[in-house]
C-alpha cells in the first residue's frame, strides 16, 4: 500500500511529494490535467520558500533561473511615492519566475527521487476504511493509501468530499492580466505598483529578461497603466476573479488540505503559492516524523494571518477618498526612514 496519495500537481502538491519522497516515504501524485500546466499565475518567490526547497535541490535551481527584484516602487498615478529597497540582507530578496518554471524544477526534483506525476488521473471520490483510504480515479482505478493530501486547488474535490466548508466571500469584478515582452520598459528589475483613480490598481512584475506580467483591477491591464509600455510581443491576456476564503478545517482524520485547497486570497502581497509551499513542507515533515497533531492548528493560524494581511494591504491600495489620502501621505513619509522601509519588507516577506 502507498503511504501517501497527493491529489494535485501544482506547487503545493509537488512540494508535498518532493518532501515526502526525499525522506523515503512511498508517495504517489496525481493530476487531472494531461501534463504540466504551461500557464503562470504566481511570479514572486520568497527566500523562505527557497530555503524550504533547498534540501531537494529545487530551491537552488529556482534561484539560479529567477530574476531578483531590486525594489518595489509604488506610484500615485505615474508619480513614484515610495521605493522599498530589496536585497539589503538575506531575508529581503524576492525572486521572480513564472509558476510553470517553478513547477518544472519541482518535477525535476521529484524525478531525482524516482517519482513521476501521474497525469490524466482526476480524483472522483474517496472512502475511508478504518486506517486506510481508497481513492477512486474513475475507469475502475482505485488506489489505497494511509494518508490523502488534497492539494487540488481552490475547487478542491478532496475538500468537498470531506464535507469541509470553504468559508469566506468573492470580491466583485474581474482582474486582467497581460504577459508581455518589452525591451524598453525602464523598471527591468523592480516591481512597479500604480494606484489609480477610483481605487483601481495596476502592477508590472518582471518575470524574466525583457518579460513582464501586468495585472490590473481594470478590464485591460495594459490600457490601465498610467505610463506608456512599449510592447514587442503580447504573449497572453487573461482575467481572474478573487476569492477570500479559508477552509474551516485542514484535517479530517487521515485527509489533509494544503495550498489553495485550504485558503485563497488576492494576489496582493504575492503570498498564495509561497503559503502553499510552506503548508506542504510542514505537512510532509510531520508525516515523516509521525507527528501530525500540530499541522491543522499551526497552518490554519498562519493562513489566517496571511489572508488578513493580504486583504488589509489590498484595501489600503484600493482605498478612495480620505482613507487614500492618509495612506498615500504615510507612504511618502516612509521614504525618509530606511529602518521603517526595511521593517515593512521583512513583514511582507515573512513566513
Ligand atoms: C494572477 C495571479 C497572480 C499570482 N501571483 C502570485 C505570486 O506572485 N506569488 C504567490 O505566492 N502566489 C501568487 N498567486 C497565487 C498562486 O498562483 C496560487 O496560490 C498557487 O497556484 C496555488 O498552488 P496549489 O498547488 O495549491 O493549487 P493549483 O496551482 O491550483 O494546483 C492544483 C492542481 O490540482 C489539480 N486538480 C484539481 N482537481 C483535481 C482532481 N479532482 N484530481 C486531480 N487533480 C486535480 C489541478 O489540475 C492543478 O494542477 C497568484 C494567483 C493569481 C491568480
Amino acid at each position: 500500500m502507498t503511504q501517501v496519495l497527493v491529489i494535485g500537481a501544482g506547487p503545493t502538491g509537488l512540494t508535498a511529494a518532493v518532501e515526502l519522497a526525499r525522506r523515503g516515504i512511498a508517495v504517489r501524485i496525481f493530476d487531472k490535467r494531461d501534463g504540466p500546466s504551461p500557464l503562470s499565475r504566481a511570479v514572486g518567490i520568497t527566500p523562505a520558500s527557497i530555503d524550504l526547497l533547498t534540501p531537494s535541490g529545487a530551491g537552488p535551481a529556482i534561484r539560479s533561473e529567477a530574476v531578483r527584484f531590486d525594489a518595489m516602487v509604488m506610484h500615485q498615478g505615474a508619480d513614484p511615492i515610495l521605493t522599498l529597497p530589496l536585497n539589503f540582507d538575506d531575508r529581503s530578496t524576492v525572486y521572480g519566475l513564472p509558476q510553470d518554471r517553478t513547477e518544472a524544477h519541482l518535477i525535476d526534483a521529484l524525478a531525482r527521487c524516482g517519482v513521476t506525476v501521474e497525469y490524466n488521473r482526476p480524483l472522483t471520490n474517496y472512502h475511508v476504511h478504518g486506517d486506510h483510504i481508497l481513492a477512486d480515479f474513475g475507469q475502475h482505478i482505485h488506489i489505497e493509501a494511509r494518508y490523502l493530501i488534497g492539494a487540488d486547488g481552490s475547487h478542491s474535490r478532496v475538500r468537498a468530499t470531506a464535507g469541509i466548508h470553504f468559508d469566506g466571500h468573492d470580491l466583485p469584478g474581474h482582474w486582467s492580466i497581460a504577459d508581455v515582452m518589452s525591451k524598453t520598459w525602464p523598471h527591468k528589475d523592480s516591481f512597479a505598483g500604480y494606484m489609480l483613480p477610483g481605487g483601481e490598481v495596476a502592477v508590472v512584475v518582471p518575470m524574466a529578461s525583457d518579460r513582464y506580467r501586468v495585472i490590473s483591477s481594470l478590464p485591460d491591464a495594459l490600457k490601465a497603466l498610467p505610463v506608456t509600455m512599449e510592447v514587442d510581443d503580447l504573449r497572453r491576456t487573461s482575467e481572474f476573479t478573487i476569492q477570500v476564503r479559508q477552509a474551516e478545517r485542514y484535517r479530517k482524520g487521515s485527509v489533509f488540505l494544503a495550498g489553495d485547497a485550504a485558503h485563497v486570497h488576492s494576489p496582493v502581497g504575492g503570498r498564495g503559492m509561497n503559503l502553499g509551499i510552506a503548508d506542504a513542507a510542514d505537512l510532509a515533515a510531520r508525516i515523516a516524523a509521525g507527528d501530525l497533531e500540530g499541522y491543522e492548528d499551526t497552518r490554519m493560524e498562519v493562513g489566517e494571518q496571511v489572508i488578513h494581511g493580504s486583504e488589509r494591504a489590498r484595501r489600503m491600495i484600493q482605498s478612495t477618498g480620505a482613507a487614500k489620502l492618509v495612506f498615500q501621505t504615510a507612504m511618502r513619509g516612509l521614504n525618509h526612514s530606511e529602518s521603517a522601509k526595511h521593517a515593512i519588507v521583512h513583514q511582507l516577506l515573512s513566513g
